[in-house]
């Protein structure tokens, strides 16, 4: 390659690699494996090592992370929180020792720990107490989560020592159970899958309402001490007892290795079985010098400490055959195709079924029944068939089309022009579809019938006693107790269990509905501010996009919901049999009718936006100030928003009430209004100047 070919693949990577970076560390979305995505990079290290008149300071390969998100209030790291170096192979580890040794000027001992799949935070604790936290960020400054990470059961809030100061450097990470329960309901709910634990933790983290936080069972390890006053540490081993001793979370993994050949033989010694038993994700191993005295000496680039190395896993794949190709009717119809394998060992569990996506992945990949296929597992995450082996192929291989009709109803199947996936048009008369509706109904977090799971719901189909979600109620003790199975104990339980459900808050009855989009926080939502199940069925669409959080996608489907025949029938049948379909304490006025508020205080009836840093406040307390005296936050501007509340260095969304007209006021202007004082005068408005 000659020099102006490399410039056009270097810059055709930095913006390969920065579209990803922005997807992954910002959205925490990626659209790429990890194991691509290391490929670009190192193809990119390869370049500039080869032409070192390409290398540049804000190249992807020098540079930490992504951009904090501006929605958080911003925090300077005392000490740059830096990443790591990979290493795929012995060679790789091999030449790390080296030139560790010829830098420490003799041999040195290493401690090998694991490789936490989470996201990074400094964690500051003043006279044991603990005062800040926030994420890595781009390493040098970081977003300002202590609300959130409050919220882990795992974190101390104070030391079991009271020390001046100690500031620490943790993996938040959410367990392999968790990150399964997790995905498996926003499956349900129709939201975007987190691509592994990593991404759903810091999904999770960084998030606006710390309630949401709350609900995500994440979960923390510190390995790392950044500042320290009162005590002294001289090893990394030391300084891993001492985190222990002071109550913090210290991984058990850890193993002290002489040199760099008992470094390699641990490497070997981590099976696929070992780490599929781990109850949470690791992605490899960190190798680091012990003695703290060599960290200054050996010192960091721009991007990583030259004291330490990560050695990544190599994802697991092996080869099976495609036995035949099923498909799966989910809730909303989405027909989703899944390989039937020959089953194979892979990442120490036995996979018989891989997803195939939807019709495009098949063809793209070009699939075939009978293929002999590579399936690949990253730790976790769902098996998937990477690629076909054509050189395995006799001949009898079969391609495969998408069914014009449903294999459970017979009804139309359709492609939705802009998705990608193919749809049963069979609705509520789609056996399928009902019987995933029923259970998604009573699941725990929509209605939570106990007792009402998937295969009892299936016999009551199956006996005609069910069509809709809304004939539970009118299901009779003696009509059950003549099915297998029941006896009049069981049967009285189901009964009862299924009439207490009756009583369940609005936001759940919407949430179990089914309606397309609407998850569980957009329920909540909803019934917060419409409060009756009338009252959101009258409501026009721009009304219901004014929400906070609430798209047009979610608006448009619930209309669509409400205009549909066969779902208002179910819901007259749901208040025939008295299930409540208001909130608590919502009265029955006419759709429309404002609600009046819980809490009234000056701000009663004002919509606030906050963007930037707010001086001496974080964002939580900006909004619980905001919150308690009766006022609302969103996260978007509107024509609604009554103000934007603007800090330091204010986003898009500055801009975005310039244009409409929104006044901008900073913390000064927000202090007068909870003061009860004038609404906004001309000097509280803000200008960038
Ligand atoms: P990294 O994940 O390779 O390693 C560094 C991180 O390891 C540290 O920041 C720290 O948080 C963590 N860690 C866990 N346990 C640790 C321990 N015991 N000691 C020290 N550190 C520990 O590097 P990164 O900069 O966080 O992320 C880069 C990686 O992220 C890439 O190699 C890639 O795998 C992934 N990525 C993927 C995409 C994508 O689109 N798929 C995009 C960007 C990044």
């Amino acid at each position: 390659m000659d020099l102006s070919a490399a410039r056009q693949r270097v810059t055709e990577l930095r913006r390969l690699i920065e579209e990803h970076n922005y997807r992954y560390y910002v959205l925490d979305q990626p659209v790429i494996s990890d194991q691509e995505y290391d490929a670009l990079m190192r193809e990119l290290l390869a370049l500039e090592e080869a032409y070192p008149e390409l290398r540049t300071p804000d190249s992807p390969s020098q540079r930490v992370g992504g951009a904090p998100r501006e929605e958080f209030a911003q925090v300077r790291h005392p000490q740059a929180l830096l990443s790591l170096n990979d290493a795929f192979n012995e060679g790789e580890l091999l030449d790390f020792d080296r030139r560790v040794r010829e830098l420490a000027g003799g041999p040195v001992e290493y401690v090998i720990e694991a490789k936490i799949d989470g996201l990074a935070v400094a964690l500051t604790y003043n006279d044991g107490l603990f005062t800040l936290g926030a994420t890595r960020g781009d390493g040098q400054v970081g977003e300002e989560v202590t609300a959130n990470l409050k919220t882990i059961p795992a974190l101390p809030l104070r030391l079991r020592r009271s020390l001046p100061l100690l500031v620490v450097r943790g993996e938040v990470y959410m367990p392999k159970g968790a990150f399964t329960a997790l995905n498996a309901a926003r499956e349900e709910a129709g939201e975007p899958l987190f691509a592994n634990p990593r991404n759903a933790a810091a999904g999770s983290l960084r998030q606006l309402d710390p309630k949401i936080t709350a609900s995500r069972s994440l979960s923390l390890f510190v390995y790392q001490v950044i500042s320290l006053r009162g005590a002294t540490v001289f090893t990394q081993t030391g300084a891993l007892d001492f985190l222990a001793e002071v109550g913090l979370p210290v991984n058990p993994y850890r193993v002290l290795a002489p040199d760099i050949q008992a470094v390699l033989a641990e490497v070997k010694a981590w099976t696929p079985e070992k780490r599929a038993a781990l109850p949470y994700e690791i992605d490899g191993l960190v190798i680091k010098v012990n003695d703290l005295a060599l960290h200054p000496v050996l010192g960091a680039t721009a991007k990583a400490p030259r004291w330490a190395m990560a050695y990544k896993f190599p994802a697991e794949q092996a080869t099976a055959r495609v036995e035949g190709i099923i498909l799966r009717v989910g809730r909303t119809g989405v027909l989703t195709p899944t390989a039937v394998l020959t089953p194979v060992r892979l990442a120490g569990t036995t996979v018989s079924r891989a997803t195939l996506h939807n019709e495009d992945y098949i063809r793209e990949k070009d699939i075939r029944i009978g293929d002999t296929v590579i399936v690949q597992k990253a730790g976790d995450i769902i098996p998937e068939v990477v690629a076909v082996l054509p050189e395995r192929r006799t001949g009898v291989e079969e391609a495969f089309t998408m069914p014009e009709r449903c294999p459970a109803c017979g009804a139309a199947v359709v492609r939705p022009p802009g998705e990608a996936a193919h749809r049963c048009t069979g609705g509520l008369a789609c056996p399928a579809q009902v019987l995933e509706g029923i259970i998604h109904f009573a699941s725990r977090g929509a209605m939570d019938i106990q007792g009402l799971g998937p295969a009892i719901v299936a016999q009551l189909l199956e006996a005609g006693l069910l069509h809709d979600a809304a004939d539970l109620y009118y299901l009779k003790k003696e009509d059950l107790v003549k099915l297998e199975r029941f006896a009049e104990q069981s049967a009285g339980n189901l009964v009862a269990a299924i009439a207490a459900s009756k009583e369940q808050p609005l936001e759940r009855l919407l949430f179990a509905l089914g309606i397309r989009h609407v998850g569980q926080r957009a329920a909540r939502v909803l019934a917060g501010h419409f409060r009756t199940l009338d009252r959101l069925a009258g409501a026009s669409l721009e009304e219901i996009t004014d929400l906070p959080d609430i798209g047009p996608r979610i608006a448009e489907s619930i209309r669509e919901f409400f205009a549909e025949p066969r779902n208002l029938a179910v819901l007259e049948k749901l208040q025939r049999a008295g299930v409540r379909l208001t909130a608590a304490g919502a009265g029955t006025a006419a759709p429309g009718t404002a609600v009046p508020d819980t809490t009234a205080g000056p701000l009663t009836g004002k919509t606030f936006v906050l963007t930037g840093t707010l001086p001496g406040m974080t964002r939580q307390e900006a909004e619980k100030l905001i919150t308690s005296a009766g006022g609302k936050v969103s996260s978007s501007v509107s024509k609604k928003t009554d103000y934007v509340v603007a800090g330091d260095k204010p986003g898009s969304k500055y801009d975005r009430a310039r244009e409409l007209g929104v006044p901008v006021i900073d913390l000064e202007g927000l202090k007068r209004l909870l003061e009860g004082k004038r609404s906004w005068r001309r000097e509280d408005l803000y200008d960038r100047v």
